[in-house]
């Protein structure tokens, strides 16, 4: 792993100068759907117990991301360490999420993003609702990217954090990155998943079987979940890549993007208590 790790390091830092341009051949693909990614970088996740997992991230439309979709830098703004570093333990305060709009976003994506905030306000304890003050230290801007991007970072990242969202994402796309920007992990990668899934290895490139590591240091609320709006799904690229370990469960179920499954709800609201 190690020596690795090193071989990653220097193609990070040999790369950090132009690496703005979306990971060549990214087809499109809902969000969760991962194709293998060749520029990658060694990104170390704080869980919110405070332990910490080594995981391969990748560059995509400008950004550092691991597990598809959760941003972890922007590209080029490589650390001093050369690992990238993301901290899931914080939370928004005042269960409220303020947001902006970089100038270059279509009107259309606009509109998504509103009726995405209006259907978190209404069906949980948290507010996703435009930036009205500067006082407002730690908001999302929300950024337009040319290419298929829909990714967010991992719970309240302090200051300035990103959504950055293409043509292509739908609302329930939206709604999924603001679960990631509150703080929610992929639900397949929970500590107990074990018990209710098998990840299909064989059917997953090497370099990306590091965005199927069970998350040790999260917590799981509630019983797993197939039908949370966090689940990816059952596919990797058209092979089956996560199967119930119960044959009943409907394949169709993992990687509904329509909403939040009542677990969903039931996990924001007690990170975010009233
Ligand atoms: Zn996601």
């Amino acid at each position: 792993m190690h020596k690795t790790a090193a071989v990653l390091l220097s193609l990070a830092l040999g790369l950090s100068a132009c690496s703005t341009s979306p990971a060549p051949g990214s087809a499109s693909q809902a969000n969760g759907a991962p194709q293998a990614k060749a520029d990658q970088r060694p990104v170390t996740m704080i869980l919110p117990d405070g332990t910490t997992q080594q995981v391969t991230g990748f560059v995509k439309d400008g950004y550092v991301m691991v597990e598809d979709d959760i941003i972890v830098a922007e590209a080029g703004q490589l650390t001093q360490q050369g690992t990238y570093v993301v901290d899931t333990r914080y939370r928004w305060s005042g269960r409220t999420v303020p947001y902006t709009f970089a100038s270059n976003v279509p009107q259309a994506i606009r509109d998504r993003v509103a009726q995405a905030a209006s259907t978190i306000r209404a069906t949980t304890n948290t507010v996703v609702t435009p930036r009205t003050s500067s006082a407002q230290r730690d908001y999302v801007q929300i950024t337009y990217n040319t290419g298929t991007s829909c990714a967010s970072g991992l719970g309240k990242t302090g200051g300035r954090q990103t959504i950055t969202l293409a043509d292509r994402c739908s609302t329930g796309s939206i709604i999924h990155e603001f679960g990631h920007t509150l703080g929610l992990f992929h639900e397949q990668t929970r500590p107990d998943r074990d018990q209710y899934v098998e990840i299909v290895w064989a059917n997953i490139p090497a370099d990306w079987q590091s965005q199927y590591q069970i998350r040790s240091g999260s917590a799981g609320y509630g019983t797993y979940d197939f039908d949370s709006i966090m689940h990816y799904p059952a596919y990797f690229d058209g092979k089956l890549a996560i199967r119930p370990l119960n044959s009943s469960v409907n394949l169709s179920r993992m990687g509904q993007r329509n909403g939040y499954s009542s677990t969903d709800v039931s996990t924001l609201n007690a990170m975010y208590p009233r």
